[in-house]
């Protein structure tokens, strides 16, 4: 049974000292959870966290979201940026600098085409679009070029 939460009243916190979950006593709330908590056994103050880092949060009845601490270690997702890098990473790594053509919009370019935009950086052909229009992965985003043009 949850007991109702309030400023001065105990809570179980996972100790960053003690690295373990103890009795801590709430110094602030937030959104009707604790927020800062000092530790019964080390009189450490810090932010609450209810289970020990790396286990999943314990479900909270009511649904709410639990309370994310910007210090709590991140899983390692890949997210879609990551993987753009990854394959732009892919493209350009071990390529000489002499493979790179700078680019201008009078260039005619081929898919696998590596070539050196003054603003972007480096970047790898993708795609032809048309005779007029490439699309080239920079390490931030794809661009599509111009090409051809007289
Ligand atoms: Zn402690």
């Amino acid at each position: 049974m949850p007991k109702a939460l309030k400023v001065a009243g105990e809570v179980d916190s996972w100790c960053t000292k003690c690295r373990l979950v103890l009795n801590h006593r709430i110094v602030s709330m937030k959104v009707g959870k604790a927020y800062q908590v000092e530790c019964l056994t080390c009189r450490a103050t810090h932010l609450w966290r209810p289970t020990a880092p790396g286990d999943k949060p314990a479900a909270s009845g009511g649904g709410e979201r639990a309370t994310r601490s910007s210090t709590a270690p991140r899983s390692t997702r890949v997210t879609p940026a990551m993987r753009h890098e990854q394959s732009w990473e892919k493209a350009i790594a071990g390529r000489g600098v002499n493979e790179f053509k700078s680019y201008n919009t009078g260039g005619s370019f081929q898919e696998g085409d590596l070539l050196r935009h003054k603003k972007f950086g480096d970047g790898v052909v993708t795609r032809v679009i048309d005779l007029h229009k490439v699309e080239v992965l920079f390490r931030d985003e794809a661009k599509t070029l111009a090409q051809g043009m007289a």
